[in-house]
């Protein structure tokens, strides 16, 4: 068994669409290599500094996350599945294996598909793009009715949105 403890540069595009790792930040790797039957495994922990925006109110956003490895490369003379299979598996190429779809993989799974800066973010009106936070109230009083129901497609995404629906409900019953 070896142990790979490193700080290598993040790779390019480490990430989704609204969050991810900055390409050249730090990322720790701390990593145990055994060799096993069928290849090497490859098992710990990538630690790597996450930056993006919270997908309802656009603020940033920063953590650290330690992304969990576990990844066995097979040896190349290894034929163990179909071909179809194949594109899946991680190979030993030259005796040599290629970390970054590793990293990529375990980091860019952990990501959160829609990120936000708190659970309870109340995010930007819909309408004016003001700020809902600490306005729980904000609301515009004449809504054509195809608007209002447009404005039910988004609060259904954005639960704490909800009071401010049914203040709009009233008015026009
Ligand atoms: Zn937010
Ligand atoms: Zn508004």
């Amino acid at each position: 068994m070896r142990t790979l403890e490193e700080r290598v540069a993040a790779p390019a595009e480490l990430g989704v669409a609204l969050i991810g790792v900055q390409e050249g930040s730090p990322v720790d790797l701390d990593l145990r290599l055994e060799a096993v039957h069928e290849g090497i495994l490859v098992s710990g922990t990538a630690s790597v500094h996450v930056v993006g925006e919270c997908g309802r109110c656009l603020d940033p956003i920063a953590y650290d996350l330690d992304a969990d490895i576990q990844e066995l490369f097979y040896f190349e003379d290894r034929v163990l599945f179909e071909e179809d299979e194949e594109a899946d598996q991680y190979r030993v190429e030259d005796e040599m294996i290629d970390l970054e779809p590793v990293l990529r993989d375990a980091v860019v799974t952990t990501l959160p598909f829609q990120p936000v800066c708190r659970e309870d973010c109340a995010g930007l009106c819909p309408e004016c793009g003001a700020r809902l936070e600490g306005d729980p109230d904000h609301h515009h009083g004449v809504l054509d009715p195809r608007w209002a129901a447009l404005a039910g497609l988004t609060d259904t995404a954005a639960d704490e949105a909800a009071p401010s629906t049914e203040s709009v409900e009233r008015e026009e019953s």
